[in-house]
């Protein structure tokens, strides 16, 4: 079943996508922009704190771990070259490092991408469990 302005009587007209994915970004309600949704590092509270959209509802599964993913990648991956290319460091430096900055990057930037992706899914309306 999808969200929907009928049943939950919240409107998007108010505010763009884009918005929407932003207010997430910042770890708040993609509705309104003030309210946590957040209760812990990635766990979401059943409802915003502020205008009570069911946030909570929205099951983004595997999407915040691959787009954090893909991003840290194209992160990493450079910088590891060129680290290599320029300053040829021993081996063991390199994979002392670079797990490192990988493991740190996932950490520092999922649970913010997870709280864009909940922005998009509350503006596109779907909860993450529909059957198709
Ligand atoms: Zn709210």
């Amino acid at each position: 079943m999808m969200i929907t302005a009928e049943t939950t009587n919240y409107s998007r007209d108010a505010y763009s996508m884009l918005t929407s994915i932003g207010r997430g970004f910042r770890r708040s309600c993609p509705h309104c922009g003030k309210g946590q949704v957040f209760e812990g590092y990635l766990k979401l509270f059943d409802c915003c704190s502020n205008c009570a959209a069911p946030t909570g509802e929205i099951r983004s599964d595997d999407l915040p771990p691959y787009l954090t993913i893909f991003l840290v990648g194209h992160i990493v991956v450079p910088l590891l070259l060129l680290v290599e290319a320029y300053y040829h460091p021993a081996i063991w430096i390199q994979m002392a490092i670079w797990p490192t900055v990988t493991l740190g990057l996932t950490l520092l930037f999922l649970p913010f991408i997870k709280g864009a992706a909940l922005g998009l899914m509350w503006y596109l309306k779907i909860r993450g469990d529909e059957q198709h």
